[in-house]
């Protein structure tokens, strides 16, 4: 059969994107792409970039204060100017959306800027009606911002809305513990926003390893952020200065805006999938295979609407290994066991791959090194802040099976520790390897004798 494409690919984010310009670019595919919104997807215009941009201009009082602390008696961060950042933000948003654009043209790629959905195994039809067949067709729609099912629940705002404000809420409520709420939290904190962070259960990150989470916790109250704990919202009304916010404690109170930072889910609805046998997970998730390859032959999903690990790099990498399987030659499967990640909070970002300490005693005998210090840089600007660094290896082999650092920079840290821990070194290698001085990674190589040791049995 004569197909239109050798691969269509719905949604132009990092997953399809890299998937896309490799399968066209390097193994000269005849490759189609659909996108209903802007190319770059989640992480390019309303997530990763953004928000990091938006955690650096919120830097700006901490960074005054410490510099206090080293004889700039006038350091000092005025007011911030929303207006004059948005600008530059959208500015930067459309160089990267148009960087995205071009790299898969340049490669090959035709672009439709329009919203495709499944008629077949091997058609899709796009908004206005085009249909195409394609030999393969790659699902790479990613996920959507989930809210929590309470009346008045569409007075609130997604992590989306964020990067549109016109101008900057006085008062707002973050509602949720996870990677979003805790960095939007840092965020309309550090910009001077009234923050109040109300989540449900008794220490934010649910899932990381539980002496950083304390401290990330801690850290969210030290900086300004009015964390509750063991608190959720029941109902959301309308009222005159805002939205007024009822919480299971019997408490309301009014808020400019507030923002849910409550799980995303896969944006697997609304696809035509109804159309085809490809199966799905309970959450809506696409069921695959380690190829990404679907319950049906012809179709692939890679990403978050996958819900696998839900992060950039993986989908590009799961994108990438199916562009080099299906038109490379070259089998590829993607690892999904050692996953570094982090969470840009502030002063102290965290970073974290392999086992958590709690994971590892689940799975047998663990040393822990782990060195919690005031860290050179702000002890001298008279901050308590804290930094840990902890390893966690196993005995019997040595080798590393968990590093997780709490501490400024912790992002940058652990990409490089993930290269041995990737490779599978021991703490023997760590021991082997020459301190710089003076830095707070260097502790990473001068831990000696753990701080504890954990035996199965045990209490
Ligand atoms: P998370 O799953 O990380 O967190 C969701 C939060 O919402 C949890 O604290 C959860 O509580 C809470 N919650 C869920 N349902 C309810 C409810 N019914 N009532 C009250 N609270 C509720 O999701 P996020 O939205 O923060 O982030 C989505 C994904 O985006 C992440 O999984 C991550 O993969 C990705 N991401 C990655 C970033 C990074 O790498 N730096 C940054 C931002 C996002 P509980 O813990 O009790 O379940």
């Amino acid at each position: 059969m004569n197909f239109d494409y050798d691969l269509f690919v719905i949604g132009g984010g990092s997953g399809g994107v890299r998937a896309a310009r490799i399968a066209a670019g390097e193994h000269g595919a005849r490759v189609g792409l659909a996108e209903e919104s802007r190319m770059g997807g989640t992480c390019v215009i309303r997530g990763c970039v953004p928000k990091k941009l938006m955690i650096f201009a919120s830097n700006a009082p901490m960074m005054a204060d410490e510099m206090r602390g080293y004889g700039w008696g006038d350091a000092n961060a005025h007011q911030f100017d929303w207006a004059a950042f948005r600008n530059k933000l959208d500015t930067e948003l459309n160089r990267l959306e148009a960087a995205y654009t071009t790299n898969a043209e340049r490669a090959g790629v035709e672009i439709h800027r329009q919203r495709a959905k499944l008629v077949d195994h091997h058609t899709v039809s796009l908004a206005d009606g085009t249909r195409f067949t394609a030999k393969h067709i790659l699902i790479a729609v990613g996920g959507r911002p989930a809210k929590i099912g309470i009346p008045g629940e569409e007075l609130g705002l997604i992590s989306d809305d964020l990067f549109l404000l016109d101008e900057l809420p006085r008062r707002a409520l973050l509602i949720g513990g996870g990677f979003i709420a805790c960095e939007f939290a840092t965020i309309l904190n550090g910009l001077g926003v009234q923050t109040v962070q109300a989540y449900r259960g008794d220490a934010v990150l649910r899932g990381f390893d539980t002496e950083a989470r304390e401290m990330a916790t801690q850290q969210l109250s030290d900086i300004g952020v009015d964390l509750r704990l063991g608190l959720a919202p029941t109902r959301m009304d309308k009222s005159e200065g805002g939205v007024t916010v009822s919480f299971d404690d019997g408490s309301s109170e009014e808020f400019d805006a507030v923002f849910f930072a409550t799980g995303r889910d896969p944006y697997s609805w609304d696809l035509g999938l109804e159309n085809t046998e490809v199966r799905r997970r309970k959450n809506g998730a696409i069921e695959v295979d380690q190829w990404s390859q679907t319950s049906v032959p012809s179709i692939f999903a890679v990403g978050d609407v996958t819900d696998r690990v839900n992060l950039t790099p993986v989908a590009i990498r799961e994108g990438h290994a199916f562009a080099d399987t299906i038109f490379g030659g070259h089998a590829r499967k993607v690892n999904h066991d050692v996953v570094a990640s982090a969470v840009y909070l502030r002063p102290a970002e965290l970073g974290t791959i392999g086992l958590t300490e709690e994971q590892a005693r689940e799975r047998g005998a663990v040393d822990v090194y782990s060195a919690v210090f005031r860290p050179m840089r702000s002890m001298f600007a008279g901050s308590n802040s804290r930094t840990m660094m902890k390893l966690l290896v196993d005995p019997d082999t040595d080798k590393v099976l968990g590093c997780h650092i709490f501490g400024p920079e912790a992002g940058e840290m652990i990409q490089l520790a993930a290269i041995p821990i990737t490779m599978g070194a021991t703490k023997a290698d760590f021991d082997a390897t020459m301190a710089v001085h003076p830095t707070a990674a260097e502790e990473l190589v001068t831990m000696r004798q753990p701080s504890r040791r954990h035996r199965p049995g045990e209490a």
